[in-house]
């Protein structure tokens, strides 16, 4: 039976669904970029509230905002926005529907209602998922990417925007000329001080407009920093089968995540929140050391295990991680030239969080590929692993062999072809540019490191540094990623 809002009931003697009265809730949230991990974690807190505590004004209208995105939209729309969650233990599997998103917009197709409707009074909060590049942040000099051509067009078209610039920027000025107060920006994206980043780019692009105003935006806009964690795969039709088969549910949508779910919270809201300590959310001062440990330490590890598994030839993530050399490569990458820059984060100690990640990684029930874990590498290593090398290449006993090895990796990685010189796509909004890169310069690193907008002088130019990354550069090209990983394990 398909899922929609009239067949939901049928399925309760099945697995858990919503009983709360979906169309009783207000929307409060308006969320940008409604994919797979929106809907494992924000949604599923937000859920929780709806179904355990009753909450009534907290429900989320959830809007694309890339041509892309007319799949979910088309799923969204025949579905009554409702999907099922399954969630994939290493034991255990447990599944439900989730029905706290109530409402859907197609940005490309009604740009001026999705304004309005972030506009509106009874949206307090406006919540992203875009991805890392969907901030258009220059990692070098941490300013906003405004010659991009997107973010031109949101300069000069502010009634089509393409960005979340434009959306935002707009929405907002429609509750300055009203004289109310501003929405809530609220980044669930794997960025270091999400909020901080998120509305510094906000006030930079409104600076390109109108000073005044951007000058309100930066005195009234809150912006909350956080730190998100749930293992989410994309979904692929083994697992719309598995969802028909098992529960007898047609779902074009299902979402299939690890059973943990983590979210901390900086407690910083100008238009009111929901009450997320209701439901496991760890509201907090201050987010920054829980967010450099996870972004260090889990992402980093992500992506280390990502680009050095894929050339060696795993298709898994679980597969990676019971490779050997590279568990032991990953243990002591952490131990050695990551935890050692960390600040402390009260209760938890680095080795233990890192072997759990490791646990959580090992989990063979939520197929994770490598592939995923190596898209978008432009937003991901300069936010997850280059600051460990910067901070190393600060201190006076650098240590950063290992990291060099990733770098290495992901090097290698970006010429689009695997060790048997097979071709593969690299899905990266700068693609062409990172391909081009690696395939002229081979084994020397010095045509990629000249990419400005992803890294700055102070890699670039250190001598010691940039040896080294040759060096296991060339290992990786001439011996394959696990010798080249077994060569620098051994001199450290
Ligand atoms: P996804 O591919 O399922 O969805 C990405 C969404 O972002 C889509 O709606 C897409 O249209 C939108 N998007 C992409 N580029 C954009 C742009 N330039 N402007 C506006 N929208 C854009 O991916 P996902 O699994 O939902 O992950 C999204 C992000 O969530 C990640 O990049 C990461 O920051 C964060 N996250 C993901 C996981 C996970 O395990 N999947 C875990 C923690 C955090």
């Amino acid at each position: 039976t398909s899922l929609n809002a009239k067949t939901l009931k049928s399925f309760q003697s099945t697995l858990p669904v919503p009983t709360y009265r979906r169309e009783d809730v207000k929307q409060g949230i308006v969320h940008l970029g409604v994919g797979a991990f929106h809907r494992s974690h924000l949604a599923v807190f937000m859920q929780r509230l709806m179904q355990e505590h009753n909450v009534k004004d907290w429900s989320i209208c959830g809007v694309g905002l890339m041509k892309a995105d007319a799949l979910m939209r088309d799923a969204m729309d025949t579905q009554d926005c409702l999907y099922t969650l399954v969630e994939r233990g290493i034991k255990d599997t447990n599944a439900y529907i989730v029905g706290s998103i109530t409402a859907y917009m197609y940005a490309p197709d009604e740009p001026k209602a999705v304004i309005a409707k972030m506009a509106h009074p009874d949206t307090h909060i406006v919540s992203l998922t875009v991805t890392e590049n969907g901030y258009y942040h220059n990692e070098a000099t941490h300013s906003l990417m405004a010659d991009d051509a997107a973010i031109i067009n949101d300069l000069n078209h502010p009634e089509r925007p393409d960005t979340i610039y434009g959306y935002l920027y707009e929405a907002l000025l429609l509750r300055y000329k009203a004289g109310g107060h501003p929405f809530t920006i609220m980044s669930c994206d794997n960025m270091p001080q999400n909020g901080i980043t998120l509305k510094a780019m906000l006030v930079e692009f409104a600076k390109l407009k109108d000073p005044k105003f951007a000058a309100w935006i930066a005195d009234k806009v809150t912006a909350p920093n956080s730190m998100v964690d749930r293992v989410t795969p994309r979904c692929t039709d083994v697992e719309r089968k598995f969802v028909a088969d098992t529960y007898g549910i047609q779902d074009k949508c299902p979402v299939v995540a690890e059973p943990f779910i983590q979210w901390v919270l900086e407690d910083n809201f100008s238009d009111g929140r929901p009450p997320w300590e209701l439901v496991g959310v760890q509201v907090v001062k201050d987010v920054e050391s829980y967010e450099l440990m996870k972004l260090r330490l889990l992402n980093g590890g992500h992506s280390a295990m990502g680009y050095l598994g894929y050339l060696a030839g795993y298709t898994y993530i679980h597969e990676v991680v019971n490779d050997p050399t590279i568990n032991k490569y990953i243990r002591v990458l952490m131990h050695e030239e990551v935890i050692p820059l960390l600040p402390k984060v009260p209760g938890v100690d680095f080795e233990e969080y890192t072997a759990s990640v490791l646990e959580r990684f090992s989990n063979p029930a939520i197929q994770d590929t490598v592939s995923r874990i190596c898209l978008m590498g432009s937003g991901k290593m300069p936010k997850y692993v280059l600051p460990s090398i910067y901070e190393q290449l600060r201190k006076p006993d650098s240590k950063y062999k290992l990291l060099a090895v990733c770098v290495a990796g992901w090097f290698r990685y970006l010429t689009g072809k695997d060790m048997n010189g097979k071709p593969f796509e690299i899905e990266d909004p700068m693609a062409p540019i990172l391909q081009k890169a690696a395939v002229k310069g081979g084994s020397d690193p010095h045509e990629l490191l000249s990419i400005d907008c992803l890294f700055g002088p102070e890699l670039r130019d250190n001598k010691e540094f940039v040896a080294q990354l040759t060096h296991s550069l060339k290992a990786v090209y001439n011996k394959g990623p696990i010798a080249a990983v077994k060569e620098v394990l051994d001199q450290v």
